[in-house]
């Protein structure tokens, strides 16, 4: 190999790609990638899947393959990591907060309008556009957002 590929470099190429459902985020700030480790000349890649409902970890999968080639590196294996499970409590503060730009209320004990922080919003269906978010209407600003569901 000619070019000088470390496990910082897996990491920033992973850090570039977006979840699928919410692109201001990455898959690395998700919490969906667990590890990265170099051992006997192959990277070793360690993902947990999110909630079981949720259809994007196969797409994440690809979008990992797809970037590793386009770097054209071959030496990694992709690991899948079911314990512990995914939580969202994995999920920095910063990225609720961008979560909370992207007018998604962020999972938490109580569920508060992302546009005027109200929390007398009811729920309208326990599945929005995927099984991870539900929908919710604000009472107080008439809003009608997601709300990725704590887990
Ligand atoms: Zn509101």
């Amino acid at each position: 190999m000619v070019k000088e590929i470390s496990v910082d470099t897996i990491w920033e190429l992973l850090h570039k790609i977006p979840d699928p459902e919410i692109p201001s985020i990455s898959i690395v700030e998700l919490g969906v990638v667990r590890n990265v480790k170099f051992n006997e000349d192959n990277f070793h890649i360690t993902v947990t899947p999110t909630y079981s409902g949720c259809p994007a970890m196969s797409f994440m999968k690809d979008e990992i393959v797809r970037a590793m080639e386009a770097e054209g590196i071959s030496n990694y294996q992709l690991h899948t990591s079911l314990a512990p499970p995914w939580t969202t409590d994995w999920m920095s503060t910063e990225v609720k907060e961008k979560l909370k730009e992207a007018g998604i209320a962020p999972p938490s004990e109580k569920v508060q309008c992302p546009q005027c922080d109200s929390p007398k919003v009811e729920s309208i269906s326990e599945f929005g556009s995927t099984a991870c978010k539900a929908l919710y209407k604000c009472n107080t600003c008439a809003e009608i957002f997601h709300y990725f569901k704590k887990f």
